[in-house]
């Protein structure tokens, strides 16, 4: 049977098919510990649960506005203006089954066959495949020389004409890194100056550790509004990833035109989850800060204990819940080999860097319990020195 060529090229997600080859040697009893998946090991928390049965029992149980519920849009607006001070109204907002649906569709709305979108690598293993799905061709920006942090020169090698706009993560998936207010002037200076669009991804906005503070781009560069389309979501920063909930703020034009392919695609996010989200984001700041600085403790606890380890070197990450170790010195300095060799012989699963574009780095999600971290880290620690 004839397949399309874009489906053949796609590549699987190799958080996901890690995470879910380490749960199936597990179901088959083997002693596995996943540091895989990006994904908060906390229940959601009860703000959110109490919305959803709430809204189950007053039988929410319809097709919403394809574009979310009007209460969850205002209550995105109403955060943004809390916690940036932007100001977005309700129809510049859109809420869809989760960040990565948001950020297929803006790249949908904004990429034609043969333009070129920057990603800084390491990247995200989701944005090529789907820089690629809209026809485009990425272009990497490696910051693995400048600290993990794009420099203007990095950028201005790799533009061209066919360069229409770039994917800012932060604080980043896989580096922890935060792009400090110096970076994102930088950056929106060359959208601006080259005339390119900027997908924001912050959606790990909220996971910030010691003196480290995340700053929104429109923070430094507020004339940069009507190029800029922001991606967050439910999923980290409430832990309610299965409920699938993300959100997208733009001018309403372009709001307009990636809520019509949503029509076309999932049509609205769950109404239940939707509340639940509505629920999360109007009271569970408390619970945010418990899970924040839990995540920072296991960060401490994690970083302390590969600074022990012999041949790798690890950067302090300021965000996300990821520790991106450099691997290269070790005897095994190739990154799909190392993970496979950590995963059979001691059960340990962890993400190779050549998924992020970074060969000779490892990726260790810490969003799991301390328990496991001391006794993954021991494996990892043993497994080095027996290299
Ligand atoms: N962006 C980044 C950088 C991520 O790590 C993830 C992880 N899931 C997403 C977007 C998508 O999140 P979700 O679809 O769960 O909202
Ligand atoms: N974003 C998380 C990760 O990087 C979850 C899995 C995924 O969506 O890729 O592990």
């Amino acid at each position: 049977m004839k397949m399309s060529k874009r489906i053949l090229e796609i590549q699987p997600s190799a958080t996901i098919s890690i995470s879910a080859k380490a749960k199936k040697m597990k179901a088959e009893g083997k002693p596995v510990i996943s540091f895989s998946l990006g994904e908060p090991d906390f229940n959601s928390p009860e703000c959110a649960s109490k919305a959803a049965i709430d809204a189950i029992r007053r039988g929410e149980s319809h097709y919403t506005l394809n574009s979310g519920i009007l209460e969850l849009r205002q209550e995105v607006c109403n955060y943004y203006k809390r916690r940036f001070g932007l100001d977005y109204a309700p129809d510049e907002v859109l809420i869809a089954s989760g960040a990565k649906p948001l950020l297929y569709e803006a790249l949908q709305m904004l990429v034609d066959p043969g333009d070129e979108v920057l990603l800084f690598s390491p990247a995200w293993v989701s944005y090529v495949e789907q820089v690629h799905l809209a026809g485009g061709k990425d272009v990497i920006v490696d910051t693995l020389k400048t600290d993990l942090i794009p420099t203007k020169k990095a950028i201005e090698a790799v533009l061209s004409d066919k360069t229409v706009g770039m994917i800012v993560n932060s604080p980043s998936n896989p580096s922890g890194a935060i792009y400090d207010e110096e970076t994102l002037k930088m950056i929106a200076d060359v959208a601006r100056e080259k005339d390119l669009w900027i997908i924001f991804d912050e959606i790990y906005e909220r996971l910030v550790y010691g003196h480290a503070k995340h700053v929104n781009i429109l923070n430094v560069a507020p004339d940069i509004r009507d190029r800029v389309i922001i991606v967050n979501g439910a999923s980290k920063a409430y832990a309610m990833t299965g409920w699938r909930i993300g959100y997208a703020l733009a001018p309403k034009p372009l709001i307009a035109k990636m809520n019509t392919l949503q029509t076309h695609l999932t049509s609205n996010a769950s109404s239940i989850a939707q509340w639940a989200a509505w629920g999360a984001i109007k009271d569970a700041d408390p619970d945010v800060e418990k899970m924040r600085k839990a995540f920072e403790e296991r960060r401490s606890v994690i970083l302390e204990l590969v600074r022990q380890m012999p041949y790798v070197t690890v950067r302090d990450p300021e965000g996300a819940f990821y520790i991106f170790i450099d691997i290269r010195e070790t005897p095994v300095p190739d990154d799909m080999k190392f993970c496979e060799k950590l995963l059979e012989e001691k059960f340990v699963a962890a993400v190779p860097g050549t998924a992020f574009f970074a060969p000779g780095f490892v990726r260790f999600s810490y969003a799991c319990s301390m328990e496991n971290i001391r006794e993954g880290m021991g494996r990892l620690k043993d497994f080095l020195k027996a290299l």
